[in-house]
């Protein structure tokens, strides 16, 4: 029972001096006076994610510019969207690794869930999913990508590590949206 009091006495103590509302104003004015971590995206930086980060597809070539793709169509088989086509054709002129090439390859992004199964199905590693994320567009047209596009060299290099901010700038032109990142000038962001 004189427990009871001692804990009625100190709420009582604690509402009439205001101390819950005191705490929570602490912690308002406390985040008035931290740095700010807003991220100026896409006008001004740009978040390159870490390499494990899974992104647009990219194909890949051996380092004798040869497909590494030999349309196995495993990765077909393992899709679980059946988002990707691959049609297979005979090509022995040393376009690809084996003489069986891929004459299609395209996915379609607004199926794919990034799960990243075609990768781990892959015998070759020809496809790999990069950091490329900025996938909006005003086309429905271009949310398929197909081999050609695939195959362009990716635009944040296998070297860079990632987890960084890169300086970047917003392009608008007649072509629709792009943002432009100047990878060599990075910084590291403590969130
Ligand atoms: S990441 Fe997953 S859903 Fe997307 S194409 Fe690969 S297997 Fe299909
Ligand atoms: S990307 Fe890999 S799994 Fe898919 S068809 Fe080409 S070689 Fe086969």
């Amino acid at each position: 029972m004189s427990d009871k009091k001692g804990v009625d006495i100190l709420d009582l103590i604690r509402k009439v001096l205001f101390t819950d509302f005191v705490k929570g104003l602490k912690i308002t004015l406390g985040y008035n006076v931290s740095k700010s971590i807003t991220h100026r995206y896409p006008d001004d930086e740009k978040w390159v994610p870490y390499r494990r980060f899974r992104g647009v597809h990219t194909l890949n070539r051996d380092e004798k510019g040869r497909e590494l793709c030999v349309a196995c169509e495993l990765c077909v088989k393992a899709c679980p969207t059946s988002c990707i086509t691959v049609v297979p054709m005979e090509d022995d002129t040393g376009r690809g690794i084996a003489d069986r090439v891929a004459k299609v390859w395209k996915v379609n992004l607004v199926r794919c869930m990034f799960c990243g199964y075609c990768e781990d199905a892959c015998p070759t590693r020809a496809v790999r999913l990069g950091r490329e994320y900025e996938l909006a567009c005003s086309d429905f047209a271009c949310t398929v990508r197909n081999k050609e596009e695939l195959l362009l060299p990716q635009p944040v290099p296998e070297s860079i590590e990632g987890g960084l901010v890169a300086k970047a700038r917003l392009e608008r032109s007649l072509s629709g949206i792009k943002v432009t990142a100047d990878l060599k000038a990075t910084k590291k962001r403590a969130w």
